[in-house]
């Protein structure tokens, strides 16, 4: 699936999760997190790819952010060959590999959480130990730059599948194509900055839900996703006895299972069955408005 796809999935599966929870009457998330997490979540979306250079999200910082992308990807390859059974396929460039896990959508979910909450702690600390009460900012300078980067990376993806809107852009040139993503990811680090007392651990679901997204995308593309990693999953494949000189079922066990829908129903990448699903996934997300639009009572007739 190609980035804008994964974008808009992403920002789905968090409107669609949270629509769930509210019209069940289990959560009822205030409006700046659920406007805010739809856009870090499209983001978000786009993560499990920081494992390839040619990559969207690697190209974002240019030779910075494609140094990381082969990093990971070396990284990537190496935890493959650590784990890997016989029976799995060799890895070729450690593209859809340890990134493309759901250990690592909850492992980077956790992080971001983690890291949110310490720097805010860290920024308590330095306030209370220099006797400087403002120094608390620079705690919440992170989760405000997270949000920042995950919500510009999430809008331009996802507005990538609105073609008309782009091609109007891209005439007006260069400077305008980054001026509105940049303002929208402007306010909404400014308003996670706010937020930050408040707690933001919000991010953190936020990521996972991304990650998740990203590996329901890539299921149902070519290749499948290894989403279990490191359990052994088992199957049955025929294998040649030479003794009885005939084929024989045999059972092997793989690590890299690749989890895939089955053969007839996978498309390829930017085909056009992807469009189709991409935008059935748009309409879950307008399905999902509706469904929070209900059950927070913003309907004129339930006011
Ligand atoms: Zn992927």
């Amino acid at each position: 699936m190609l980035g804008k796809g994964h974008a808009v999935s992403g920002a789905a599966l968090w409107l669609t999760g949270w629509s769930w929870a509210s019209v069940a009457g289990l959560a009822h998330p205030r409006l700046d997190v659920l406007t805010i997490g739809t856009l870090v979540t499209a983001g978000a979306a786009l993560v499990p790819d920081l494992d390839h250079p040619d990559a969207r999200l690697a190209k974002t910082g240019g030779p910075v952010t494609e140094w990381i992308a082969r990093k990971v990807g070396h990284a990537g390859s190496l935890i493959h060959g650590a784990t890997k059974r016989p029976a799995d396929r060799p890895d070729l460039d450690g593209h859809r590999t340890v990134t493309h896990t759901l250990v690592f959508a909850v492992l980077a979910g956790a992080a971001t959480a983690g890291l949110a909450g310490l720097a805010d702690d860290l920024g308590r600390l330095i306030a209370a130990l220099t006797g400087v009460p403002a120094l608390y900012v620079f705690g919440r300078l992170l989760p405000a730059g997270i949000v920042f980067t995950l919500v510009k990376l999430g809008y331009v993806a996802a507005r990538a599948n609105f073609g008309g809107r782009q091609r109007r852009v891209r005439l007006l040139g260069r400077r305008r194509r980054w001026r509105k993503p940049t303002v929208v990811a402007g306010l909404a680090a400014l308003a996670t900055y706010v937020m930050v007392p408040a707690g933001v651990w919000w991010l953190g679901v936020a990521v996972t839900a991304g990650c998740v997204a990203h590996l329901l995308g890539d299921i149902i593309t070519a290749s499948g996703c290894p989403v279990v990693w490191p359990l052994p999953i088992p199957s049955t494949v025929q294998r040649y006895n030479r003794k009885l000189r005939r084929h024989e079922p045999v059972r092997v066990w793989r690590t890299w299972y690749l989890v895939g829908t089955p053969r007839w129903m996978r498309f390829s990448v930017g085909g056009p069955a992807e469009r189709i699903v991409t935008r059935w996934i748009i309409s879950l997300g307008v399905l999902a408005v509706a469904g929070l639009v209900y059950a927070y009572g913003w309907m004129p007739a339930a006011g």
